[in-house]
Parts: structure tokens; sequence; C-alpha cells
């Protein structure tokens, strides 16, 4: 099992994405790469389960090479490194913290989005989401969070 999560705080400006869906959406987030959440949360629990180092460390973000970078890039690349360990992912639980927007629209695009980038079946991939009530960065829309679980199997070696 690896875990992940990921903030990143949310600007005017351009659009959002969550688990490599674009979401039509009046604020995007803030970061190096395109600012996907989702992903990096992902990447750094796909990429922890299999005891690598995290997101940041393999992938820098003094590094004008992963400047607006497609995050699925960036899990392509934890995925290899996992599988050149000899695992393969199973499944993925994920929660995204966003008072805004409304995801539920969204849930079924993004879950088969990221199951289909992690070579796993909609049904092995659950994507929730949850407002902060109001609360803290994430609650008062400053922000955008999210909190994931990955499992791995070893690959069959015979
Ligand atoms: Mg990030």
């Amino acid at each position: 099992m690896g875990i992940g999560t990921d903030l990143h705080q949310l600007k005017a400006g351009r659009r959002l994405v969550l688990g490599h869906v674009p979401i039509e959406f009046d604020r995007s987030p803030v970061g190096h790469s395109d600012g996907d959440v989702l992903l990096h949360a992902v990447t750094d629990a796909v990429l922890g389960a299999a005891g690598l180092p995290d997101i940041g460390e393999l992938f820098p973000d003094t590094d004008p090479a992963y400047e607006g970078i497609d995050s699925s890039r960036l899990l392509e690349r934890a995925l290899a490194m996992v599988a050149e360990r000899g695992y393969v992912p199973v499944n993925v639980d994920a929660i995204i913290h966003a008072e805004q927007p409304k995801l539920g629209p969204h849930k079924k695009a993004i879950r088969e989005e990221v199951a289909r980038l992690l070579g796993l079946t909609a049904e092995a991939v659950s994507i929730k989401a949850k407002t902060n009530e109001g609360v803290d960065a994430v609650g008062r829309g400053e922000a955008i969070a999210c909190t994931v679980v990955v499992g791995l199997r070893r690959l069959d070696r015979t």
C-alpha cells in the first residue's frame, strides 16, 4: 500500500484538470506542472507503495523540463519505475477535497480516466469528493487537495 496527498492553491487563470480530465471552472491550481492535484497524489501513492522517492524528488519543480507538463506523463514514468521493481497497481481509493466546483457530474469520467492510466478496470478505482464545510483554505475555495491510497501487487514472474 502507498499513500499520497497533495494540495494546490487556486487562482483565476487556466482550466482545472483532475485525474487528467479537464473541468470547466473559473479558477485553476497554481503549480509548475498542469497542477493536477489528483494525479500528483496518485503518483506519490504509487511511488510510496514501491518504496521509491517522492514526486518532488524525482520530478523537481525547479526543473524547467517539468514546466506545464501533463501530469499523466509523470504518472507514466512512476509506473515504469514501479514495474521495474516488479509491481503493478491493484486498486486506487481517492478523495478529492474541494468546496467548488461540484464534482458529482465529473466523478465517472475521472474514475474511468484514472483507471485507464493505471491499466485497471473502473471497478478497481474509487473517486470520492468531499467539501470542507466552508472551513480552512479548501473550505474557503482557496485550495484544492487530494488524499489517495494505492495498492500494488507483485507481477507474476513465471
Ligand atoms: Mg502537486
